[in-house]
């Protein structure tokens, strides 16, 4: 694992620790700043970050606490506090 990747790791574990203690800016903090390691590194976040990511204002989604999840057609749907929507295939891990 390169350094960027290593450090995107890193800042989704802070991330989360974050959201469990319900620090939501600091965990969007976070969020952002894996973000941009990933940008500027031309990384994508892994599929486990970022399915746990708001797209539209990058809060880091606990189900039962900022988010809300939903099996929908063969789908999870989880959605944010703000309203915005993510949905995956059910079982695809
Ligand atoms: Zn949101």
């Amino acid at each position: 694992m390169d350094v960027a990747a290593e450090r995107i790791e890193r800042l989704h574990d802070l991330a989360r620790a974050a959201a469990a203690d319900d620090e939501h800016d600091r965990a969007r903090y976070y969020v952002r700043l894996a973000r941009r390691v990933a940008e500027r590194n031309r990384l994508t976040l892994p599929r486990t970050f970022r399915r746990f990511i708001c797209d539209r204002c990058d809060a880091y989604l606990r189900p039962g606490r900022n988010a809300r999840v939903r099996l929908q057609d063969g789908h999870v749907v989880i959605t944010c506090d703000c309203g915005a929507h993510t949905r995956y295939p059910y079982g695809d891990q």
